[in-house]
């Protein structure tokens, strides 16, 4: 999902379509070859980063599973976290699935700035409920 969802300048890929070197499904056909991006090789999303450090994200958040992709927090001025949530194309309001909402509810609590980036690549502040 994070193959179709987000951008990768070092290719040219835009956000929002399938990488051309991704077959759905499968996965990358380039990832253990010189060619692949170094962003695709740093990468890891939110989902399997919390879950490589023991935090317990149900599969239901999983970006195939939720179609939404969140992006490992930035670190802001005074030390205050920011995260970006995409959705997949053709899922627009995958970000208000209580799964995810509890989510981001949860981060906004804990004093994370979190927003929305629409396909066309506007964000939007989501603000706590
Ligand atoms: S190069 Fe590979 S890892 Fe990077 S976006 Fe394309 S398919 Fe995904």
């Amino acid at each position: 999902m994070c193959c179709r969802v987000l951008g990768v300048a070092e290719i040219d890929k835009p956000p929002g379509v399938w990488c051309p070197h991704c077959t759905p499904g499968h996965g990358c056909r380039i990832h253990d070859q010189p060619a692949l991006p170094h962003d695709c090789a740093e990468y890891v999303c939110f989902w399997l980063q919390a879950r490589q450090e023991g935090y317990q994200f149900p599969d239901a958040l999983r970006p195939a599973s939720s179609k939404v992709v969140a992006v490992p927090p930035k670190i802001e001025y005074a030390g205050k976290e920011t995260h970006n949530v995409r959705c997949a194309p053709g899922y627009p309001d995958a970000w208000r699935k209580p799964v995810v909402n509890k989510l981001i509810q949860g981060l906004i609590s804990h004093g994370s700035t979190v927003y929305l980036v629409t396909a066309s690549g506007e964000t939007k502040r989501i603000r706590q409920a």
